[in-house]
């Protein structure tokens, strides 16, 4: 799956961007995301399907956030189960129905 440089939920637009060094060190992630500054940060990852679900956990947290449900974002067991289903669907999906 592609991984974009910004996307758009509720009419908000994100960016997504490489995170640092320095910032991956302090917070011990793979990937951050702020709905108040619109942007999801990834640290770099030789394994790429890891980096796709790094992403798709990163926007599950800005889904809930950006509904009005920030206590289903702080439940990171939750997070990662919606977002490694959702990574399995795009990475399983077969055809398009006509
Ligand atoms: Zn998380």
């Amino acid at each position: 799956m592609k991984i974009p440089e910004e996307f758009s939920l509720l009419n908000r637009s994100f960016s997504v961007a490489w995170m640092d060094e320095d910032t991956h060190l302090i917070a011990q992630a793979k990937g951050a995301a702020s709905l108040e500054q619109g942007r999801v940060l990834l640290y770099p990852s030789e394994h790429r399907e890891d980096l796709e679900h790094t992403f798709l956990h990163e926007l599950i947290h800005m889904v809930f956030e950006s509904s009005g449900y920030p206590e289903l974002s702080k439940n990171e067991e939750f997070v990662d189960l919606i977002s490694g289903m959702l990574h399995q669907y795009m990475r399983t999906k077969k055809g398009e129905l006509e």
